[in-house]
C-alpha cells in the first residue's frame, strides 16, 4: 500500500478545479475493486438493484449535510432513527419497554453494549468485569475490553464450530459481566447455541449479547421462508442485547448499525451526558459527537422500500446462490465446508489441498475471496449480486481446486 507519510501532502495553495478532482478520484477508484462487480466478499453487499441504489443516492443527496447529534434541532432525523430501531426491534422481537439506538457500525454497537454491561456488572460490585466470548466472535469484543478495561475470557468451540456450552458453563463466574453468542459468526457463518448460553448467563446474573451483526437481517427472513432457525433473538429469555447491522445484509451503505436492549433503562446507560462546560447540556448515546444523518435516513428508506417481502425475496435468492456454491464444494474432492453454516457465509477447509494456493488462483481470476486461519481455508460471504456470477465462481473454484501451484503465502486478513 502506498500511503504517503503525514508530511508529504499539503493543502494546495490554489484550489483545484472540480473536473480535475473528479478525474483523479476516478483514477484512484479505478485501482480498487468495483463495489458493484460482485467479485468482492464480505466488505460490501451489493443487491444489483438499480432502483434501490438510485433511491439510496437520492436520500443521501438530501441528508448529506445533516447532523444527527442534536435531536431537538433535527427532530425528523431522530424520528427516522427511532423508526429504524422500532422496525429492527420488530424483526428481533424486542419486548415492549425495550430500546436502542443506531450507531456507525457493528463495532460501535458492540462497544455500546459492552459499556452498558460493564455498568451493570459494576453496579453489582464487580471491579474488573469479564466478557465471556467464543473464539469465533468478532474482534470488536476484544476492542471493547481494551477500551473499557474489561477482561476477555475466551470460549473454545465444539466439534461443530459452535461455542462450547460446557466450556461456557465452566468459564462463567462471579466476575462475568456478559456472555456473547453469535447469530451467526463471521468466520464460519455458524449459529452459537444462543438459548443455552443465554440461560447460563441469566442463571449467573450476567448479560447475554447476541451478535447478529451479519445474521440480524438474514435470520428473520429465513424464518419467514420456513427455514429451521434455532431460537436466537429476544424471544430467548436471558438475551439482554442484540447488535444488527443495516449496512450489511440490510443493504444500506456503510455507517448504519443498531444496538437493542431488552430494557430501555439499560439503553439509558448508553448515554453520556455532560453539562460542566460553558456551552450547556451535551449528550449522546454513542462514540460519535457530530453524527452523519445520511446513513440514518438511508437505512430507514431502504427498509421501507424493500419491506418484509422485499427482504424475503432477496434472502430466497441469496440462499439459492448459497446452495449452488455449497453443492459445488460438496462435489469437489479435498475441499469441504467448515461445520454446517446456516446462511450465506461459507468457510472451507481441506486435509489434502493447500486452499491458500487455490485462493491465489481465484485472485488471479479477479475474485476477492477471503482466507481463514483456523482452520486454514477460504471464506466466502455471499451477497445478492453474486447470483449473477455464481456459475463463473463455481467454474473458477472447480478449476482452481483441480489446478493450482504453490501458495504465494499471502497474509490472512479480516475481509
Ligand atoms: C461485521 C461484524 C461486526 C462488526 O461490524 P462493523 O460494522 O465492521 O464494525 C461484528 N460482528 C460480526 C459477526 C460481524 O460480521
Amino acid at each position: 500500500m502506498d500511503i504517503p507519510d503525514a508530511t508529504a501532502t499539503r493543502i494546495p495553495t490554489q484550489g483545484t478545479p472540480t473536473a480535475d478532482l473528479l478525474a483523479e478520484i476516478d483514477t484512484r477508484r479505478g485501482r480498487e475493486p468495483d463495489v458493484h462487480g460482485a467479485r468482492l466478499f464480505g466488505l460490501v453487499y451489493p443487491t444489483g438493484d438499480h432502483e434501490l441504489e438510485d433511491l439510496i443516492t437520492e436520500v443521501n443527496r438530501r441528508y448529506l449535510f445533516g447532523n444527527a447529534l442534536n435531536p431537538f434541532k433535527f427532530p425528523e432525523i431522530a424520528r427516522f432513527e427511532g423508526e429504524v430501531i422500532a422496525m429492527t426491534g420488530g424483526l428481533l422481537h424486542v419486548p415492549a419497554g425495550g430500546g436502542g439506538s443506531m450507531t456507525s457500525g457493528g463495532t460501535e454497537s458492540i462497544l455500546m453494549s459492552m459499556l452498558v454491561n460493564r455498568g451493570r456488572a459494576r453496579a453489582r460490585g464487580i471491579e474488573r468485569p469479564q466478557i465471556v466470548v467464543p473464539v469465533s466472535a468478532h474482534p470488536a469484543y476484544a476492542k471493547a475490553a481494551h477500551y473499557f478495561d474489561m477482561e476477555v475470557v475466551r470460549v473454545p468451540l465444539d466439534a461443530h464450530f459452535r461455542a462450547d456450552v460446557d466450556a461456557v458453563r465452566e468459564l462463567v463466574g462471579e466476575r462475568t459481566a456478559v456472555v456473547v453468542a453469535s447469530a451467526f459468526s463471521y468466520p464460519f457463518g455458524i449459529m452459537d447455541p444462543v438459548a443455552e448460553i443465554a440461560a447460563i448467563a441469566a442463571a449467573n446474573g450476567a448479560g447475554c449479547h447476541v451478535d447478529a451483526c451479519v445474521g440480524g437481517f438474514v435470520l428473520p427472513f429465513m424464518e419467514d421462508l420456513g427455514h429451521d432457525v434455532p431460537p436466537w433473538d429476544f424471544r430467548v429469555e436471558g438475551v439482554t442485547e442484540i447488535s444488527a447491522d443495516v449496512h450489511k445484509y440490510g443493504y444500506a451503505p456503510k455507517g448504519a448499525s443498531t444496538v437493542l436492549h431488552r430494557d430501555a433503562d439499560w439503553f439509558g446507560h448508553q448515554y453520556f451526558v455532560y453539562s460542566d462546560w460553558p456551552a450547556g447540556l451535551y449528550g449522546s448515546p454513542g462514540v460519535a459527537g457530530a453524527k452523519p444523518a445520511a446513513p440514518i435516513a438511508t437505512a430507514w428508506a431502504v427498509m421501507q422500500w424493500l419491506g418484509r417481502e422485499g427482504y424475503d425475496e432477496i434472502v430466497r435468492g441469496l440462499l439459492a446462490t448459497t446452495a449452488i456454491v455449497r453443492d459445488a464444494i460438496a462435489s469437489l474432492d479435498g475441499i469441504e465446508l467448515v461445520g454446517d453454516p446456516i446462511g450465506p457465509v461459507l468457510a472451507t477447509r481441506s486435509d489434502t489441498l493447500d486452499l491458500y494456493a487455490v485462493g491465489d488462483v481465484l485472485d488471479d481470476r479477479g475474485w476477492h475471496v477471503n482466507r481463514n486461519v483456523d482452520p486454514p481455508g477460504l471464506h466466502m460471504m455471499l451477497s445478492p449480486a453474486h447470483a449473477t456470477v455464481v456459475d463463473q465462481l463455481v467454474a473458477d473454484l472447480t478449476d482452481a481446486v483441480g489446478h493450482h501451484g504453490e501458495s504465494r503465502g499471502k497474509e490472512v486478513r479480516y475481509s
